[in-house]
């Protein structure tokens, strides 16, 4: 895929969504009400509307690297916020997937400067390596998952804002395709 076919791939889009609704795009107009809020990998294997079929106006996305709850990251926090008080949304996902490069950055030693401060902080969602060395790297993705679900919940804009709303982690398996609801 080079650029010039970005803009190519984007009229077949139109075009496509066009052929099967050809009043799609107004309604998008007029604004989203989205489903689902997911936080997921920045790993361009993993794109959650692709992966999921999901079509435009469906789910609001956070994505980082490792897929992290981070409650100094503004980002993130605004992203909940908008998602839980604006969008009224009810559901989370937590999306992590198989052969993550930043979970296996964090378990290994030596990290390029520039990404030593994000990747401190996945670490800090992997158990202690000294007591966990013989752990698969496919479990650690795992528990990375579980620890934002965990977070998430900890959060001073969920706790403010998400009564009732489900969190829920899933593990998206690379080699197959498949997703996988812990
Ligand atoms: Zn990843």
């Amino acid at each position: 895929m080079n650029e010039a076919q970005l803009k190519h791939k984007n009229e077949e889009f139109i075009h496509k969504i066009k052929r099967e609704n050809p009043n799609f795009f107004d309604g998008l107009k007029e604004g989203q009400s989205p489903e689902f809020f997911m936080l997921a990998c920045s790993d361009s294997r993993v794109s959650p509307s692709v992966i999921t079929q999901m079509p435009l106006g469906e789910m609001f996305v956070h994505r980082n690297i490792a897929n992290q709850v981070d409650q100094e990251d503004e980002s993130f926090s605004a992203s909940l916020y908008y998602a839980l008080v604006h969008l009224n949304i009810k559901k989370i996902i937590i999306k992590g997937h198989t052969d993550c490069g930043g979970v296996k950055a964090a378990w290994s030693d030596g990290v390029d400067e520039a990404l030593s401060g994000w990747i401190g902080k996945v670490k800090q969602s992997l158990p202690d390596k000294t007591n966990a060395n013989d752990v698969h790297i496919d479990e650690l993705t795992k528990m990375n998952v579980q620890k934002q679900v965990a977070r998430i919940k900890d959060h001073p804009v969920f706790k403010a804002y998400g009564e009732g709303v489900q969190v829920t982690g899933y593990l998206y398996h690379v080699a197959t395709g498949e997703l996988e609801k812990l």
